[in-house]
């Protein structure tokens, strides 16, 4: 195993740092440390863990320019969403110094057996393991779940975005969160990821990524009797009915399938259109997309490059065989850039046959898809092994109902899509995994019943 990776810039392909390839030896020091903090930091007051979370957040917010910066140079994204997400991450840290004060417990009289007082207990040492895609804003999400629980964090960035949650962390670690409560352990899935998903001291894994990592990471955890919360996957439907507003519902689709280059877990991978109103809608995202500008992240620029090369690969062959399979219709880009970096057009295909987009498509690729009636566009986004998120688009109170209930999926949005505020509990069923973040779930995820019966 390499001791060292190094992390390019998607849109140059230049190396612009490199990482320590964690070995388990290391993870285990880690783990120690953490044990060791873990007595007095399960015991600190929640309204002085609000005060750090706090002092992070006003940190964070302050250097937002230069975190920016980084985010889109490690992970390609356009400045303003980066910096979408630095703040966001922030906002992320101010929820929990909101609500780390308000664990629920219980305490019930039991006519016949006595009083009973449930409180809820921190896990210990809790592993976060993270993508590249949406990599601070997932950190956020985890790592404060877990301190506000009172647990250790050990978090694992992916190989290709670690270095701006370091920075982060670092912010972390100035607002007072002791250091072996938060460390960063960067390194691969293979070698860094394994050893912590193993070690037996680590009782809680939170894993984002990829439905076949996630199997992976189950299979290494199942023996080991470890607690799981799984963000895998997603395949979004994005389902515009006939009563729906067009101009909203076109701005709304493309700009929420091209942010960030169109990888995102809940970004809308299969636009269901009324085949009324099908060519009208292709034809408007067509106009848009025309106009849109795909380059460096650091410029002025829509879209910036793919994370990865393998990215690049998946999607220049995922278009080529629909395309030659007649199984869609090229209507705008379809084709790799011919610039130094992981760049490739925003492309629109329409008459998608569903089978060819069942797998989900992490790239900036939008596939429409006619459908004749609701049953029909109900079926459609239902037959897919993941579960997600969806949208449906419509003027009727009582056609958002009929598509709330019969989605399945663990979050429908009605007229508006991709939006994930602290305050939603956020996850999947079927395939997209198990378990949630945010809202008030977090602390079922972070935290264990123990119930004290007093005769
Ligand atoms: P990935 O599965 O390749 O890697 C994710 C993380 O897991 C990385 O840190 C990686 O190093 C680690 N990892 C990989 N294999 C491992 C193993 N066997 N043991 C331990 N750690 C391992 O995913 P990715 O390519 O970084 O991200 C893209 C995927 O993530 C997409 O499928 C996307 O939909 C999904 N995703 C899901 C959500 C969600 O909330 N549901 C959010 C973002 C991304």
């Amino acid at each position: 195993m390499q001791s060292s990776l190094d992390v390019r810039n998607p849109a140059t392909n230049e190396v612009i740092g490199t990482i320590k390839n964690t070995t388990p030896d290391d993870v285990d020091l880690c783990v120690s440390a953490a044990q060791e903090i873990l007595p007095v930091w399960e015991k600190t007051a929640a309204s002085k863990r609000a005060v750090l979370f706090v002092n992070a957040a006003s940190l964070i917010r302050s250097r937002v320019d230069g975190l920016a910066a980084l985010l889109t140079t490690e992970q390609g994204k356009p400045l303003r969403e980066a910096r979408d997400e630095i703040l966001g991450s922030a906002h992320v840290f101010e929820y929990y110094a909101s609500v780390c004060g308000s664990i629920p417990g219980d305490a019930r009289d039991l006519p016949g057996y006595g009083y009973l007082n449930v409180v809820r207990k921190p896990l210990g040492v809790c592993a976060a393991i993270i993508p590249w895609n949406m990599p601070v804003m997932i950190f956020a999400w985890k790592a404060g779940a877990a301190l506000a629980c009172g647990n250790a964090v050990l978090a694992k960035p992916s190989k290709t975005a670690p270095l701006t949650i370091i920075k982060i962390a670092e912010a972390l670690h100035e607002g007072g969160f002791p250091k072996e409560a938060l460390q960063i352990v960067t390194g691969s899935g293979e070698q860094t990821g394994s050893a912590l998903i193993t070690h037996p001291d680590v009782r809680h894994i939170s894993f984002t990524g990829s439905i076949q990592s996630g199997k992976a990471v189950s299979l290494q955890a199942a023996p080991h009797l470890k607690k799981l919360t799984l963000e895998l996957g997603g395949n979004d439907s994005f389902i515009v009915t006939r009563t729906a507003d067009i101009e909203s519902a076109v701005k709304a689709a493309v700009r929420n399938r091209f942010y960030n280059c169109g990888q995102v877990c809940t970004s809308a991978k299969r636009i269901l259109v009324d085949e009324h109103i099908a060519e009208e809608f292709v034809h408007k995202a067509e106009v848009m997309l025309s106009g849109y500008v795909v380059g460096n992240g650091l410029e002025k620029v829509n879209m910036g490059p793919l994370n990865n090369a393998n990215q690049l690969a998946l999607i220049e062959a995922f278009v080529e065989g629909v395309l030659d399979r007649d199984e869609a219709q090229l209507v705008y880009g379809g084709k790799r850039l011919d610039m130094p970096g992981n760049f490739y057009a925003p492309t629109l295909l329409k008459n998608v046959s569903p089978l060819a987009v069942s797998e989900e498509i992490f790239g900036p690729v939008m596939s429409v898809i006619p459908f004749g009636s609701a049953d029909e566009a109900l079926d459609i986004a239902n037959s897919t092994m993941y579960g997600l998120g969806s949208s449906v688009w419509t003027s009727e109170i009582s056609t958002a109902r009929r598509f709330a209930e019969g989605l399945r999926c663990g979050v429908v949005w009605v007229n508006k899509h991709l939006t994930l505020p602290p305050e939603m509990p956020f996850g999947g069923v079927g395939n997209s995994g198990f378990g949630r973040e945010n809202g008030r779930d977090f602390v079922y995820e972070y935290t264990e019943p123990k119930s004290i019966l007093f005769g």
